[in-house]
Parts: structure tokens; C-alpha cells; sequence
């Protein structure tokens, strides 16, 4: 479905894991701006699993995105997290679980925004959510929007941060797939898992909180 908006003529570049929630800003983008006006950029940095890359590769190729890789695992030769390192085990510190990678919203935002003013595009969405999730500084709507002021400031242009996801619940996003049509399509080919099992663990924070968002969803289409 295309929709007639004031968008036709922007583009975006869409921040893209292959996940759940950047899965469902991908498509959402699709429907508001034209296939044709919307781009994918995937970050490398040294994730534990391979799987995230090639599932991010697969949907971007199967939804006729242009996709443009960019590879930061610098990172890990200056920071340590769970997320990158396959020894660690995946535990809660603090309010902060070790899944949380210093600076690396920062860095895809920095990253993005480099490359989006080189092809003249504006729009930048990602689908950071500071509802129902980890406590992550980055991805809070204040750090945001400061982010986007930096970036105004330092490249002399005018961004937008667009952040669809930012204050719906998990089950929220499930709706919004759906609602785009895209919900068994999301279930079936999006990559969630912090151990990297396909189609899920079921049991990693991140399996647990797509898999109760997803069952809260569908209990209330249940008709009652
Ligand atoms: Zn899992």
C-alpha cells in the first residue's frame, strides 16, 4: 500500500539491525516515503553472532532496499560488553544490563548522519524505544534529541531523528506490524535473540520481552 503524503519527494535512511523494532521502522518507512526513497544502513560492530548481519542482508535484499554496510567493531578493542564478547554471560548490573554498548547509538547516529547529508537526505529513523526497555541511556528521547542538535550543529544541515518506536510498548510494535501488514513476516524473518538462536532462545531478555510484547498483542485480537 502506498500512501499519498507530504513525504513523496524526502528520502530516509533507515538505521537497520534486522530486529524486530528496525525491521518494523524499514517497512513503516517503505509505506510513508516510496521503496525507491528509503535506504538501510547496517552497522558491524563485532556482534557476537554472524546471524544478525546476514538476517539484516537477507530482509534488506528480499524488500529491494539499498543497504550499505558500515563496520565499526573498532569499538571492541576499546569497550567490552556482552553483546560482543561470546564468553560473557548476559546479566543485569545495576539498572544496566552488560548488553549495553558505550556510545554505540552515538556512533550509528554520527555515522548515519555523515553519510545521509553526503546523498542529501534528511531523515534519519531508528527505532530506539525508551519504553519496556533495558534502562539504555542511548536510547532515551532527551539523549535524541540532543543528538540531533549536535549533529545540526556540527555538520551545519538540518536532521530529523525520527524515532517511530520511541514510546510504545513492545506489544505496540507488534500492532504496527501488523497494522502494516507485515506481522508473520516480522515473526518469521526478524532477529531478536542475544544468544543468536534462530527463531529464538526463548529465554535471553530480548527473546522474553519480543515474546510477551507478541502475546500480549495477540491476546487482545482475541475477540472477547
Ligand atoms: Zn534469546
Amino acid at each position: 500500500m502506498q500512501l499519498n503524503n507530504p513525504n513523496q519527494n524526502r528520502k530516509a535512511v533507515v538505521i537497520f539491525s534486522g530486529g524486530q523494532d528496525s525491521t518494523t521502522c524499514l517497512l513503516q518507512a517503505i509505506q510513508q516515503y516510496g521503496k525507491q526513497h528509503v535506504e538501510a544502513i547496517t552497522f558491524h560492530y563485532g556482534q557476537r553472532h554472524a546471524i544478525e548481519l546476514e538476517k539484516a542482508q537477507w530482509i534488506a535484499q528480499d524488500l529491494e532496499i539499498k543497504q550499505t554496510l558500515i563496520d565499526i567493531s573498532l569499538i571492541k578493542s576499546i569497550t567490552q560488553n556482552a553483546l560482543m564478547d561470546s564468553q560473557a554471560s548476559i546479566q543485569q548490573q545495576g539498572t544496566i544490563p552488560n548488553t549495553f554498548v558505550d556510545g554505540r547509538n552515538a556512533l550509528f547516529l554520527l555515522y548515519t548522519a555523515i553519510y545521509a547529508k553526503g546523498q542529501g537526505i534528511h531523515d534519519i529513523i531508528t527505532g530506539v524505544c525508551e519504553t519496556d526497555f533495558s534502562g539504555y541511556p542511548d536510547c532515551r528521547d532527551v539523549f535524541i534529541k540532543s543528538m540531533n542538535v549536535t549533529l545540526n550543529l556540527a555538520m551545519d544541515y538540518s536532521f530529523n531523528l525520527i524515532t517511530p518506536l520511541m514510546y510504545l510498548t513492545k506489544a505496540q510494535t507488534w500492532a504496527l506490524a501488523d497494522e502494516l501488514g507485515y506481522l508473520d513476516y516480522i515473526r518469521q524473518h526478524t532477529h531478536t535473540c542475544y544468544l543468536g538462536v534462530e527463531q529464538g532462545c526463548g529465554t535471553c531478555p530480548s527473546c522474553e520481552l519480543r515474546e510477551k510484547g507478541l502475546q500480549t498483542y495477540l491476546a487482545s485480537q482475541m475477540p472477547s
